[in-house]
């Protein structure tokens, strides 16, 4: 019962989790992480988290993965606002890099959604990122 709950809380973002689990199935590999699913696909670049389910690219770090949880705990926080508070302005920050590159001489986890999922999953980042730890797609 507490499970039906906690999924109908987090609604918005579990049903969208599963339209992209469905979608990126082919060629992914899918396991249990801390509670939730994570999906390894190679169509996926960086990492998107979305309630019970979390869909990162093939090689990403183990930190990675740990920050995509992060943000699954923000989702159990925030419920149905976590699309509003979390999920579009990430999205946002994101995309915005993508079509404003001086964006990228700021830390990609400098923002309060990357900051905070961080922050909730233990993760403490050295100031200088390398290259490939920089973020494509958001959440
Ligand atoms: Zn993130």
């Amino acid at each position: 019962m507490t499970n039906i709950l906690i999924f109908i809380w987090q609604l918005p973002q579990n049903m969208l989790g599963l339209i992209l689990f469905g979608l990126f199935r082919h060629d992914a590999r899918t396991a249990d992480y801390r509670g939730i699913r994570v999906m390894r696909s190679p169509k996926m670049k960086g990492g998107i988290s979305l309630g019970y389910y979390v869909i990162v690219s093939r090689h990403a770090s183990e930190t990675t993965v740990l920050h995509e949880w992060g943000h699954t705990r923000q989702s159990l926080m925030l419920g149905w606002l976590y699309f509003l508070i979390i999920g579009i302005p990430s999205f946002g920050w994101a995309t915005s890099r993508t079509l404003f590159p001086a964006l990228k001489k700021r830390n990609y986890y400098s923002f309060y959604t990357e900051k905070w999922a961080d922050r909730l999953a233990g993760i403490k980042r050295k100031q200088k990122l390398k290259r490939n730890d920089d973020r494509k797609i958001g959440t």
